[in-house]
C-alpha cells in the first residue's frame, strides 16, 4: 500500500520549491486530495490536488479555505507549512517592514494555519503537522535576523503543539524539519561565491535537492512515523558538523 494512501493533505506555498516536489510526491504516494495553497499560480495538474489562490497571512481566506474543506472531506490528516519568504539585511539596514513580512508569513502564517485546521485533526483524533523551519533557525545567520527568528519561533511552536495536540488521548503529531542550502528559487538571491563557500564546508559537498526535504516530510506525515512528535528533524547534510 502506499504510503498516504486515501489521505487528505495541506501543502502551503505548494507552488513551486520544495513545496511543489512535496505535493508531487504526496500525489504519488495514494493521497486522496493534497490542497496546495499559495499567493502564486501552479504549473503541476493532477486530479489528486487542488491548487487554491491563498496568502497565509489572509485569516478570512484560511477560514473559508477550512470550512468548504471540512465540509467535502471531513478530516485533513496532513499539515505541511512550508510557505515562508526572505527579506535579508543587517540589523542596521533592516528596516520594520522587512522584519513585518517575514514574522507575518513564516510565523504567524504557521500559527494562522494551524489553528485553523488543528481543531479538525483534534476532533477526529489523528494527523501529522509538519513545520518547515531551518538551519538558520536552529543556529543563526548574518542578514538574517527576521528569518532566524521565523524560523526559531516556528521551532519552539512544533515543541508546543506536539504536547498541546496530543491532549485527552489524540494522536496528532507535530514535527519541524530544519533544511540546510536547497536547490531552489529561493537561492537565487545568493551569490555564486557564497553558495561555493556553502558546498565546501558540507562534507556532502553540494546543496541539498527539494525531493529530499519532500522525502523526509513524507516520512513525519506518514504512519511509519507514528511514535515521532515533537521532533526537529536536520535535514543538511551534515553542514553543522
Ligand atoms: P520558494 O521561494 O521556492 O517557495 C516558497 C513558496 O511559498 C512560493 O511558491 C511562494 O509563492 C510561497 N509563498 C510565499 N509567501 C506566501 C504567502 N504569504 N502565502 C502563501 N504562499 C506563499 O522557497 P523554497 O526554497 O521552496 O522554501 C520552502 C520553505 O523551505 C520555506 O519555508 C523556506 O524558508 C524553507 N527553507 C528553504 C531553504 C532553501 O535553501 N531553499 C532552506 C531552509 C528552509
Amino acid at each position: 500500500m502506499k504510503r498516504l494512501q486515501g489521505k487528505v493533505a495541506v501543502v502551503t506555498g505548494g507552488a513551486r520549491g520544495i513545496g511543489r516536489v512535496i505535493v508531487e510526491t504526496f500525489v504519488n504516494e495514494g493521497a486522496q486530495m493534497v490542497f496546495s495553497l499559495d499567493v502564486i499560480e501552479s504549473q503541476f495538474e493532477s486530479p489528486n490536488v487542488r491548487h487554491v489562490v491563498l496568502d497565509v497571512t489572509n485569516r478570512e481566506q484560511i477560514t473559508a479555505f477550512v470550512e468548504t474543506v471540512k465540509k467535502e472531506f471531513k478530516q485533513i490528516h496532513v499539515l505541511v507549512n512550508n510557505a515562508g519568504i526572505t527579506r535579508d539585511a543587517l540589523i542596521q539596514k533592516m528596516d520594520e517592514a522587512m522584519w513585518d513580512h517575514v514574522i507575518n508569513v513564516n510565523l504567524k502564517g504557521v500559527f494562522n494555519l494551524t489553528q485553523a485546521i488543528a481543531p479538525i485533526m483534534m476532533e477526529n483524533r489523528e494527523g501529522s503537522i509538519i513545520n518547515i523551519s531551518s538551519v538558520v533557525g536552529e543556529y543563526g545567520n548574518i542578514g538574517q535576523t527576521n528569518y532566524a527568528a521565523s524560523k526559531a519561533g516556528v521551532i519552539g511552536m512544533t515543541y508546543t503543539w506536539a504536547k498541546e495536540f496530543t491532549r485527552k488521548g489524540a494522536a496528532v503529531r507535530t514535527n519541524a524539519i530544519a533544511p540546510g542550502y536547497i536547490e531552489t528559487e529561493m537561492m537565487e538571491t545568493v551569490s555564486a561565491k557564497v553558495i561555493e563557500s556553502i558546498c565546501k564546508k558540507n562534507p556532502l559537498g553540494r546543496l541539498g535537492k527539494p525531493q529530499e526535504i519532500a522525502n523526509a516530510v513524507l516520512f513525519l506525515a506518514s504512519d511509519e512515523a507514528s511514535y515521532v512528535n515533537g521532533h526537529v528533524l536536520s535535514v543538511n547534510g551534515g553542514l553543522r558538523l
